[in-house]
């Protein structure tokens, strides 16, 4: 009998899994994590099967060891198999994403953190980075170095060098912290009788497993939240593992803090900042079964689950669902074919769900429950539009009239308001008022945005910073440059003007530091502590504010400017959130609309209350166009340093490109943003009837070109963003 031979993925974009032998002493199963040899290196890849028998025995190389980890079971590797193949990527380069940390993989190690010795300081320079680290640790429990690092600002030498100098000392930390069992027998709050009769279907669905969609469809405030918490104490009890995906973790302080008032204990988190250590420790926890409740961004979809019985997406209709780089893919539809696979329901959750999902819910594939009304008869805001064709200001006023007398209004009666505009920084245009240049970034092809307070020009692509010239940089006119357009950071500045007295809080993503200081800002308006709110779509999502019942939206209009597929749909749905912001205790709420177009289908609906017309609409345009959910779009990405290989490229592909059956390729033009973090770029759309496979079609077709070294081709199936 000749040597085993299994074949192994490795988690590298190769074309799929390489055959290796099986020393005798080893007995492998499908899903068991190895050390394998390729080339001079050793990777960690997964058995993922029987040897495919391609390559003659004498040149296979052995497994070197099998790892004291649990197997990835097979729902999961057919999970990263189905992604691969829809997705079209190499089936490693989703394997990584399922493996996430390698050190996860490797024997548990102690962990070490640091703590100050008595040692007198004696002769040691007290620099400034060694006097932060020793106030840091002045009191409190012992850290890990990175965090240490981290909270002073200081590099890792610094810590060790105060090791060595006898200042600090390692100490062995007792095994992270268990992730205990949320405690699901624990009863929830009295639910209303339309949350009770959402819960008791989800229930119904759990107690039999099997695959099957829901879409929880209720308005903001209407406490969606809670009845899929009885859905995930229902998959506890049946010893399952549960799974929540949110769009914007960062900003969960909130929803963590309702988990754990309702289960006693906080679920694991996955997110983009977590430490490796914490990553590490989660991995495994959720691989050996431990954590039973997941919480996370989109690639929590891809941790080795042994037990999944259910998953929730919340705010499904959201754009942040979508990875737009490596393995290009939607959450929320993973999701579905992650359930499909594991034969288990899923939960989608929104107060404006995405047309793809409506349409679902429409021809019966998706169950949905309705919930009509907001918790404890909080009334839904009224909505106006401010028409702004017959208002005349300054070009450097950005607040009506009737605006600001809203807001005035709202203070004096000690309520909150706050005023919504999709925009960072200060403005998003710098131009010369002598020969009308306006600054961009050298690397996109876009405008820098001016941050006055941080004192820079940001170009909001690839992050570059410059300071804001004297000078113009075309002809040289001093004093000469203007800024164009209101950021949140200039609608702050005409507030205080108008409302020296008023607190106000300026919330985007780039004037919040991280997790903990939104939480604080949250906590602080919740609390009363501010009166204005002036904030991009970080404030749209979530919030409870029970004090704010006035929302003043400054720019209806924008999100509608770009003019893609999906702009009515993602305006409608994020000036929907926004104004469930308004009034969501006993405190009615009103919200007014800033517009040039107050006849504009989105804005009309908006105003009138009726998303049912609005989707109507827009599902038969989308119909009549063939578009997605009614037709497949597939775009290329063509891009590279080379401006020449890439029009190069991207017209052979033109000339390759598929055709009949419906299937038609359009662009060949430079991308709208044809300059990205200094790679040219453009892009091709393939355009398809539903029931057209595009994935062999999308292969066969790359088959045929050479694509030059320099130049990549990225593939987007269902693509969102078209820039
Ligand atoms: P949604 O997610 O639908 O916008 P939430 O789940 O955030 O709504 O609920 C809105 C508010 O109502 C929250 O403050 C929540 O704690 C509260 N709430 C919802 N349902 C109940 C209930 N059955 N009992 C008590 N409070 C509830
Ligand atoms: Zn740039």
């Amino acid at each position: 009998m000749g040597q085993r031979r299994v074949s192994v993925l490795l988690p590298l974009p190769l074309a799929g899994a390489y055959d290796y032998l099986v020393p005798p002493e080893l007995a492998l199963e499908p899903g068991d994590f190895v050390a394998a040899p390729l080339g001079p290196n050793e990777f960690l890849g997964v058995v993922w099967g029987e040897a495919s028998g391609e390559v003659p025995v004498a040149r296979l190389k052995a497994i070197i060891d099998r790892l004291d980890v649990p197997p990835l079971s097979q729902v999961q590797r057919r999970f990263v198999d189905w992604v691969a193949q829809y997705t079209v990527s190499p089936p490693g380069a989703v394997l990584r994403m399922a493996m996430s940390v390698s050190a996860a993989l490797e024997p548990k190690r102690p962990i070490l953190a640091y703590r100050r010795t008595d040692e007198p300081p004696g002769t040691m320079t007290v620099t400034p980075a060694r006097r932060r680290v020793l106030a840091l640790l002045a009191d409190g429990p012992p850290r890990p170095m990175g965090e240490i690092a981290r909270e002073a600002g200081v590099g890792t030498s610094v810590v060790k060098g105060l090791v060595a100098l006898h200042q600090l000392e390692a100490v062995e930390l007792p095994p992270p912290p268990s992730f205990r069992e949320p405690d699901w027998r624990h009863p929830g709050p009295t639910l209303s009788a339309d949350q009770e009769a959402a819960a008791t279907a989800l229930r119904l669905l759990l107690d039999r497993p099997g695959f099957a969609v829901t879409l929880l469809d209720g308005v903001t405030g209407s406490g969606k939240t809670e009845v899929y918490f009885e859905a995930i104490a229902a998959a506890l009890a049946q010893g399952k593992q549960a799974l929540v995906l949110l769009p914007e973790i960062a900003l969960s302080a909130e929803w963590l803090a309702r988990f754990e008032s309702r289960f006693g204990v906080a679920p694991a988190a996955w997110h983009s900042d977590l430490t490796q250590a914490e990553r590490r420790v989660t991995w495994r926890a959720v691989a050996e079964g431990v954590a039973r409740v997941v919480v996370g961004a989109r690639s929590a979809l891809f941790l080795p689950y042994p037990e999944l019985g259910l998953i929730v997406v919340d705010e499904e209709h959201d754009g942040a669902f979508k990875q737009e780089d490596g393995v290009i893919y939607h959450a929320r539809d993973m999701a579905i074919v992650r359930a499909q696979l594991g034969q288990h329901p899923v939960v989608l959750s929104s107060a404006t769900p995405s047309l793809e999902s409506l349409v679902n819910v429409e021809s019966g594939r998706y169950r949905r429950l309705g919930l009509p009304d907001r918790h404890a008869g909080a009334s839904l805001p009224t909505i106006e539009a401010i028409d702004m064709r017959g208002i005349r200001m300054p070009a450097t006023q950005f607040l009506s009239p009737p605006l600001r007398q809203a807001v005035a209004d709202t203070l004096a009666q000690g309520e909150q308001a706050m005023l919504f505009l999709n925009r960072r920084g200060y403005a998003p245009l710098t131009l010369c008022r002598t020969c009308g240049h306006r600054l961009n970034c050298p690397n996109c092809s876009t405008w820098l945005v001016e941050h006055r307070l941080a004192g820079r020009l940001q170009c909001h692509h690839c992050g570059r910073m410059e300071r804001l010239p004297l000078q113009c940089p075309a002809c040289g006119a001093e004093g000469s440059l203007a800024a164009c357009g209101p950021g949140v950071e200039r609608l702050a500045e005409e507030m205080r003007a108008l409302a020296p007295a008023a607190r106000l809080a300026v919330m985007a993503s780039d004037t919040i530091g991280g997790p903990a200081e939104a939480a604080e800002i949250v906590r602080s308006i919740r609390e009363h502590e501010v009166d204005i709110v002036i904030g991009t779509q970080m404030v749209a999502k979530g919030h409870n504010f029970p004090m704010l019942t006035l929302v003043g939206v400054v720019d209806a209009d924008l999100g509608l400017a770009g003019g893609d597929l999906r702009a009515s749909e993602r305006t409608y749905q994020l000036l929907h959130q926004v104004a469930g912001r308004a009034g969501r205790a006993e405190r009615p709420g009103r919200v007014l609309m800033q517009t040039y177009q107050p006849g504009e289908a989105v804005i009309a609906a908006l105003i009138a209350g009726d998303r049912d017309r609005f989707i109507e609409a827009e599902t038969q345009s989308r119909e009549a166009a063939c578009m997605p959910p009614f037709g497949r779009l597939v775009a290329l990405i063509i891009s590279g340093h080379d401006v020449d290989a890439v029009i190069r490229t991207a017209r052979l592909l033109g000339q390759k490109a598929p055709r009949g059956d419906g299937v038609s390729v359009l662009g060949q033009a430079p991308a709208p943003l044809s300059l990205l973090r200094g790679r040219h770029r453009h892009r091709l759309l393939l355009k398809a009837p539903r029931n057209v496979r595009v994935q062999p079609l999308v292969q066969a077709w790359l088959a045929q070109v050479k694509v030059p070294g320099s130049v990549r081709v990225a593939v987007d199936i269902d693509p969102y963003s078209f820039m």
